[in-house]
């Protein structure tokens, strides 16, 4: 196998494509070949770049969903903590006239 065809079948390896012969011919000659053996190093490191790249993206925008639903419920909450506070006024002007009403009609 010369240099030529493992550099084509570089691509394939990395994609696990390649099987039986044609892997261990290609393994045969990443072993003995230093140039074919960097080669293989800068595709992979290209291709693990691309591949952390797409994933560093997805999980920005994984964040940026979890900040997003964090800030929505956090909204929520307050919303909530708002209509107790109300709902904790309008309780305690009931108890308010009521307390005064008993007040007025007992004095
Ligand atoms: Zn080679």
């Amino acid at each position: 196998m010369n240099c030529k065809k493992v550099d084509k079948m570089i691509p394939m390896f990395l994609n696990k494509e390649l099987s039986g012969r044609e892997l261990s011919d290609f393994m045969e000659h990443i072993s003995v070949c230093p140039e074919c053996k960097e080669e293989l190093n800068i595709q992979f490191l290209v291709m693990e770049g691309m591949a952390s790249l797409e994933g560093g993206d997805a999980f920005d925008l994984n964040k940026n969903l979890n900040k997003q639903l964090e800030d929505a419920r956090r909204k929520v909450q307050m919303r909530k903590g708002f209509h107790l506070f109300v709902y904790g006024l309008e309780v305690l002007a009931i108890i308010t006239m009521i307390t005064i009403i008993v007040l007025v009609m007992v004095l």
